[in-house]
């Protein structure tokens, strides 16, 4: 399976080759913890999650790796406005680090609920201060830096690649003034690697520097983390669009006064989820989160089912019609496979695939490489799910193969199946088993669930643990 992934960088589609072979480092820019995330946050989380279940299907060892932005985030990404977490704590009456604790909880909750693979490094901001001022030492000692008003900043105007990404020209950025830029800067586009006091009094979280005690800008966690972890140089970086202009930008350009080095060779970035009303926005208020989706009856994975249905580099238009259109589109697919493990009568695992089901799983693979062509592929599920010429059995192995990626727990769905047709006493001493278990798992009594486990096997019982409980089939 060979990946063609479209690179922002350059603006084309680019055949994917791994600095090292067979290995793949990634790195996704994670949430600002001072909210929930609203659901068009969680589309570049779902993104990021099919990227990486796409490598991996691909073969190769990758390690996703995303931070936390716990510190330093101001409402502009531009440096102006006040700290996104300062602001959400004094709101709420809490610490800085209850609210970061609470939402970074709910954020994880919320990605799981969706079928997104935990990140392999999961990395705050809070906890690589070290880090950061080490990288921001080296980006001063190259001599890309000023200090004004007590910041030390960027100075573009040293980076003569400065906004690339962005295909801005540095003209442009020199001209384009804006009003309420901080009267420190040189030039508007410079941006601030280390504050002190002059930015805000009052601020609650603050480490001694070099620079004077302050904390850090927000760019600079993204290149010290992810250095940390994959290296001066790796392969790739994934956001959404929005970050591209100044985020992303400023990311390289200190990244690279650091090193010297190219520091990422693919980035990725996902179109937006936008409203009939426009842009939604965590700082604006009035967002919808994946909690008033199942509050309005929808299953998360209706959600999932949304999102792949768009390909990741066009705009998506949220409407609750389109949602219910996913959710029924999913409840359809459920039952297909609930009727193919029917038909195939139990879990057919070691099944050999004929020429018919290969084809579709192949078609597969080459719309995901194509740029994660995720309609396409859903598409490709739906085609071998409705070919009758295909016999069941070999139908869901290869679905299942599929939802490897797409994440829609087709496994058990139609594990439900087998569940429905058992004996229902059979049924019942299994459920009153997994129960138990579930009791004792949740009163941290390890040795009394792997016995019950130990039981409900000898009953010729497999037992699979989900994010939403446990499913049995036979074995
Ligand atoms: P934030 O927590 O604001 O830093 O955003 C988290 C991620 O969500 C970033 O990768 C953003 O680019 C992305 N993002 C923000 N709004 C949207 C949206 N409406 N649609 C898709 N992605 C978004
Ligand atoms: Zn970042």
């Amino acid at each position: 399976m060979q990946l063609s992934l479209f690179n922002s960088l350059g603006r084309k589609l680019e055949t994917f080759a791994p600095l090292v072979p067979g290995k793949v480092g990634f790195y996704g820019c994670g949430p600002t913890v001072y909210n929930f995330a609203h659901i068009g946050n969680l589309r570049a989380y779902v993104t990021h999650d099919i990227l990486s279940r796409t490598l991996r299907r691909a073969g190769y060892a990758a390690t996703y790796v995303m931070n936390v932005t716990d510190v330093g985030h101001l409402t502009g990404d531009d440096d102006s406005g006040d700290d996104k977490m300062v602001k959400s704590a004094a709101e709420r009456g809490q610490s800085v680090l209850e609210i970061a604790r609470y939402y970074t909880d709910a954020f994880f909750a919320d990605t799981e609920r969706l079928n997104v693979r935990k990140p392999d490094v999961v990395c705050k901001a809070t906890e690589h201060i070290g880090d950061m001022i080490a990288l921001i030492e080296r980006i001063e000692a190259n001599g890309f830096t000023y200090s004004a008003g007590g910041n030390l900043y960027f100075d573009i105007t040293k980076f003569p690649s400065y906004g690339e990404l962005a295909n801005l020209n540095m003209d442009d950025l020199k001209a384009g003034a804006r009003i309420d830029v901080d009267p420190n800067k040189r030039n508007p586009h410079d941006f601030v690697l280390w504050f002190t006091k002059s930015k805000f009094e009052n601020q609650a979280l603050v480490w001694d520097s070099p620079w004077g005690r302050g904390y850090p800008g927000w760019h600079i966690e993204c290149s010290a983390m992810s250095m940390k972890y994959l290296g001066e140089s790796f392969d790739i970086h994934a956001g959404g669009i929005d970050h591209i202009p100044i985020h992303h930008t400023n990311e390289i350009a200190q990244s690279e006064a650091a090193t010297g080095k190219k520091w990422v060779r693919y980035w990725i970035h996902n179109e937006f989820l936008v409203l009939d009303r426009g842009k939604m926005s965590k700082s604006k208020g009035g967002f919808l989160t994946l909690q008033t989706l199942v509050d309005a009856g929808y299953d998360p994975l209706d959600y999932r089912y949304f999102l792949l249905g768009g390909h990741y580099r066009s705009q998506l238009q949220f409407s609750y019609p389109a949602l219910d259109g996913a959710k029924n589109a999913r409840r359809s697919l459920a039952d297909r496979v609930r009727a193919l493990a029917k038909a195939a009568g139990g879990a057919q695992a070691a099944v050999p695939l004929g020429d018919k089901a290969r084809g579709y799983l192949a078609a597969f693979d080459e719309h995901l490489s194509q740029d994660l062509n995720t309609p396409r592929a859903l598409a490709d599920l739906w085609g071998l799910l409705k070919d009758t010429e295909v016999p069941p059995a070999e139908a869901l192995r290869a679905a299942f193969d599929m939802d490897g990626v797409l994440g829609f727990d087709l496994e058990k769905e139609a594990g439900g199946a087998a569940q429905e047709d058992e004996d229902p006493a059979f049924a019942a001493e299994i459920d009153a088993l997994v129960a138990e278990r579930a009791a004792a798992k949740k009163a941290r009594d390890f040795a009394k669930a792997d016995a019950l486990r130990d039981t409900i096997k000898a009953k010729g019982i497999a037992l699979e643990d989900g994010p939403s409980g446990t499913t049995w089939r036979r074995a």
